[in-house]
């Protein structure tokens, strides 16, 4: 375990701002975890980094980045219904998926092509197309930072929200997750009521729906409507949807008839926060190289030289023009470092 100093961050985060860290060390084993904190005994805070998908660093952080990179994915444990699929948390959330759909298993494939790593995945409880992680968890394993126990944590021990966990509140910072067992169906229950997915998998006639080709028509969609981070500087949707009460709901749409929404399984109501934006006249503005997509308003991009705190700026601009105009507080999806 290699210990660097004043590290530049800048290639370990999808919306490419410039940053550093003051200790900074690749962690390939369990045990490089204790070795890092010895060898930088004065960091007081703690990062432990992914992808780099979901953060936004703000200015130069102070203390000691543990970068994720213990790699391994492997099958646990089979019956006639499921497999169990061991996989560490420096895995690219990807080589999960594509592992999963090379055994023929079903259950991710409408978490493909999100960015990312594996030991992210259940702190945000990912989820896309109508899927969660939580619906596919069996357990995680996390490191206590501080005094090195290992310890599992059960599906209903993560807590798990809509984009939320225990280890975003209680245990925040406090963990290091170092691997997920997750349960996968050998017959597959497909989910395509969401988004454009029945419209996509017209496209390919009568092909019988298996994990690949729902894959597929997920990867075609997301290809079209989100920006490559390679390509454009990005950490995925900026804020959270909006979830409110039944009777929030109809007197917001009582002054905005149009207001788009959809009825959640609790008898809450979500709102689309890039519809809250869009009409509060930010899709597509920029300052300087800090910008929101002009395709998706939900989007903050970084056109080459936005600085983190330019990003966060905008971003509390925005969370004061919906509060103004709708009444509603967006929450950042994105982790403000
Ligand atoms: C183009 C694009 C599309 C996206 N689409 C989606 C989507 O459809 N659905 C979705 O849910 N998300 C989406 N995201 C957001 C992002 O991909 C996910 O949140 C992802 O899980 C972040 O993984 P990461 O490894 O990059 O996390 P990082 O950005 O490295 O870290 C995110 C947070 O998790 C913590 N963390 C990371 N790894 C660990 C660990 N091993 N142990 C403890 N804490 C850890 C970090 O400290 C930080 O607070 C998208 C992002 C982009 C750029």
């Amino acid at each position: 375990m290699e210990l660097l100093r004043n590290h530049s961050l800048r290639p370990y985060n999808t919306l490419n701002v410039d940053a550093t860290a003051r200790y900074f060390a690749r962690i390939r084993h369990v045990d490089q975890i204790g070795q890092a904190l010895a060898a930088a005994p004065e960091a007081e805070r703690i990062l432990v980094l992914g992808g780099g998908s979901n953060v936004v660093f703000r200015s130069d952080f102070s203390g000691l980045v543990l970068k994720n990179e213990i790699r391994g994915i492997r099958i646990v444990r089979s019956d006639d219904a499921h497999v169990w699929i061991e996989s560490r948390g420096g895995e690219e959330w990807q080589d999960l998926v594509d592992f999963s759909l090379e055994h023929d298993l079903g259950g991710l494939e409408n978490l493909t092509r999100i960015p990312g790593s594996v030991g992210a995945a259940p702190v945000q409880n990912i989820g896309a197309y109508g899927v969660e992680i939580k619906d596919l968890l069996e357990s995680v394993e996390a490191v206590d930072i501080r005094s090195g126990q290992v310890r599992t944590f059960s599906n209903s021990e993560c807590r798990f929200g809509y984009r939320d966990s225990i280890f975003k509140h209680e245990l925040k910072g406090l963990f290091f997750v170092t691997g997920i067992v997750i349960r996968l169906a050998r017959q597959p229950e497909y989910h395509i009521e969401y988004g454009d997915i029945r419209k996509k998998l017209e496209e390919y006639g009568d092909q019988p729906l298996s994990p690949r080709l729902l894959e597929r028509a997920i990867s075609e969609i997301r290809a079209v409507k989100l920006p490559d981070p390679r390509e454009l500087g990005n950490c995925g949707s900026f804020f959270k949807n909006c979830i409110v009460t039944p009777d929030d709901f109809e007197r917001l749409r009582t002054s905005y008839p149009a207001l788009p929404f959809f009825r959640e399984h609790t008898g809450q109501i979500k709102i689309p926060s890039a519809w809250l934006i869009e009409q509060c006249g930010w899709k597509g503005w920029r300052s300087g190289d800090a910008a929101v997509y002009p395709q998706h308003a939900l989007i903050l991009v970084n056109y080459g030289a936005a600085d983190g705190e330019q990003i966060y700026d905008l971003s509390e601009r925005i969370i004061a023009s919906v509060r103004d105009t709708f009444g509603l507080v967006l929450e950042r999806e994105a982790q403000i470092i």
